[in-house]
């Protein structure tokens, strides 16, 4: 038997929610205000991921790092693997924002992508 309690963080009225059923495949959701919040509670117990932000070394830039996101929302459970792997990297100036880091990260098919421009200095 499932039975967790959760806040869903799906958006800023953060409705305290219950995820419940006897299996992976059988839950339902209960105290969300809207249907996010039943996708966010099934998802969250099934299959949990977050977006990745973070920063690597760059070199030859007016900050000694650059700051980088995964694409799209990693598996929760890859996301100490991802940041070793980030923290391997170093970038060269001049970067755009939206320029792939880290292609296909930890064979996810989700890459790491500059969130900011960096000029060369
Ligand atoms: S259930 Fe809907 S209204 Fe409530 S926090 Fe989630 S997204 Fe927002």
């Amino acid at each position: 038997m499932i039975d967790k309690e959760l806040i869903c963080i799906v958006c800023p009225v953060g409705c305290h929610i219950r995820v419940r059923g006897l299996d992976n495949e059988h839950l339902g959701v209960s105290g969300n205000k809207c249907p996010r919040g039943e996708k966010y509670g099934i998802k969250e117990l099934t299959d949990p991921r977050r977006v990745l932000p973070t920063t690597v070394s760059i070199r030859n830039a007016s900050f000694a790092r650059l700051p980088v996101k995964s694409s799209e929302p990693l598996p929760k459970n890859l996301l100490m693997a991802a940041m070793e792997e980030i923290k391997k990297v170093r970038v060269e100036a001049p970067v755009n924002t939206g320029d792939v880091i880290i292609s296909d990260i930890l064979s996810t098919g989700i890459d790491i992508v500059a969130t900011r421009d960096m000029d060369r200095i």
